[in-house]
């Protein structure tokens, strides 16, 4: 699938189009997602996407934004919202419900136990 050159998590980063922002640093923004699936639904991005449309696209030159987002913002969003127990979901690639070609770490959690398992419906 040929990704847009520019989806709304730039207009987001941008301040073009708004948020419920819960979380900025240097390298990411972290808000809440519009449709949220739990108490908790809190989309982390990076700021400039470069070439992490998704994450299969992924190489050595992005270990640091990768590391930044798994090692620095995530736990800070999920110290910020009191999670004890979260879900964190990449969607990668259409098929798996990608809807938006910038990288982004689902935290989903909070309120309630989770439901498990996701996968292929029966
Ligand atoms: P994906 O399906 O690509 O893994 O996740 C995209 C997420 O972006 C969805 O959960 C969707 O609800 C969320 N989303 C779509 N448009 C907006 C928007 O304008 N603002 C916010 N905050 N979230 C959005």
């Amino acid at each position: 699938e040929a990704p847009p050159e520019v989806t709304l998590f730039d207009k987001i980063v941008k301040g073009e189009i708004p948020c419920n922002k819960v979380y900025e640093d240097e390298v990411c923004l972290a808000f809440r997602d519009i449709a949220p699936v739990a108490k908790t639904h809190v989309l982390v991005i990076p700021k400039v996407r470069e070439g992490l449309t998704q994450l299969q696209h992924a190489s050595a030159e992005h270990k640091f934004i990768l590391g930044h987002m798994l090692g620095v913002a995530v736990p800070a969003v999920v110290k910020s919202e009191g999670l004890n127990s979260y879900r964190l979901v990449v969607n990668d690639g259409a098929d798996a419900c990608q809807t938006v070609f910038h990288l982004h770490m689902h935290i989903i959690g909070g309120g309630k136990p989770l439901s498990w398992p996701p996968g292929v419906p029966r």
